[in-house]
């Protein structure tokens, strides 16, 4: 994790502004700056984690309860009732900003964004031993 401080963590201590949608003492919402639709929010952990598998199990149990209390009030707002999560962890999977954050993303009948990807055949033999090696090693 790097020494510096994250813009994210600036934002939480208040030394950049936002437009803020919700904080406790392990949560901060905001808006995105540079919005995919209107409504397109952030929820982030106070703590300075790079990666999802690096929080702990407060932050990440306080994030649990604070989505879908923060998605609640976006699609009656915002009258989206549909929406995606976005969680980028890592460059080369789109993170940008080092510090834990889901985007929350509504999708209107004209939004024309969309979050879809090529699928490949399952092989049945390979995934039998992925999904017990995977669940073997989950601490
Ligand atoms: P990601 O690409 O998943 O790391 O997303 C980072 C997001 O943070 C982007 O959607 C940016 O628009 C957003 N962002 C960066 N700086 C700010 C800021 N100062 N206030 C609000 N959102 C920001």
């Amino acid at each position: 994790m790097s020494e510096e401080k994250s813009i994210f963590t600036r934002i939480i201590e208040g030394e950049i502004p936002c437009f803020k949608i919700f904080e406790n003492e392990y949560v901060y919402s905001f808006l995105d700056i540079n919005p995919a639709c209107p409504g397109h929010v952030l929820v982030i952990p106070k703590e300075p984690a790079s990666y999802l598998h690096e929080l702990s199990p407060e932050s990440s149990s306080e994030l649990g309860k604070a989505l879908p209390r923060i998605c609640k009030s976006i699609i009656e707002i915002t009258g989206a009732s549909n929406y995606n999560i976005i969680q980028n962890n890592g460059s080369e999977a789109g993170q940008t900003v080092f510090h834990v954050h889901f985007h929350i993303i509504p999708k209107y009948p004209e939004s024309t964004h969309s979050f879809t990807w090529k699928t490949v055949k399952l092989d049945k033999k390979a995934a039998l031993e992925l999904s017990q090696k995977i669940s073997d090693n989950i601490e």
